[in-house]
């Protein structure tokens, strides 16, 4: 997976000469994230047919957003667009590993192993809980199809718990399970 992940991001990778954003971001996200409960997040995203200087600007507010907000991963729908337009930076603790910018991305490959761990997201904030698939990249992919991780949940007892202490609705879940 480790291997695909990498030959993919090359594919995709737009900001080799951007200016590179600090991953030490004070203050708020500069663009609203979307949480569970609005209709953006449901929407399928359409292809990027041109990867222009409005794109690129788009991939360097949605990583300063995603730094600031303490994430490892943001896709467009969450910030109210629906392009397939993904950024992720699993080491946002070593300030010189080089995030992802995934447009238009496709797996080809997962490999064999599925693991349960627990997952958030910025979506659903104070949400955590375990579900099964490929890390990180499936859930970005996913947002990309409209599919929230609650959605791949299978405790729904756990599930509802979860959501009512942080305020959200379970008639938000679209259960997939
Ligand atoms: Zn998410």
């Amino acid at each position: 997976m480790a291997n695909h992940f990498s030959q993919l991001a090359k594919k995709s990778r737009t900001n080799g000469n951007a200016e590179k954003i600090a991953k030490e971001q004070p203050g708020k996200p500069s663009l609203d994230i979307y949480k569970l409960g609005d209709d953006v997040l449901r929407q399928n995203s359409k292809r990027i047919t041109k990867v222009d200087e409005s794109i690129r600007k788009l991939a360097r507010e949605m990583l300063q957003s995603m730094y600031a907000a303490k994430g490892i991963g943001l896709a467009a729908p969450q910030i109210g667009i629906n392009k397939e337009l993904l950024v992720i930076d699993v080491n946002f603790e070593d300030s010189a590993a080089e995030p992802l910018i995934l447009i238009n991305p496709e797996i080809t490959d997962f490999g064999t192993t599925l693991n349960s761990y627990e997952e958030g997201c910025l979506s659903i904030p104070g949400v955590y809980l375990n579900v099964v698939m490929a890390r990180c990249i499936q859930h970005e992919m996913d947002h990309l199809n409209g599919i929230l991780f609650v959605d791949r949940v299978t405790s729904k007892d756990d599930l509802n718990k979860e959501l009512i202490k942080e305020g959200f609705n379970e008639k938000d879940v679209i259960s997939i399970n």
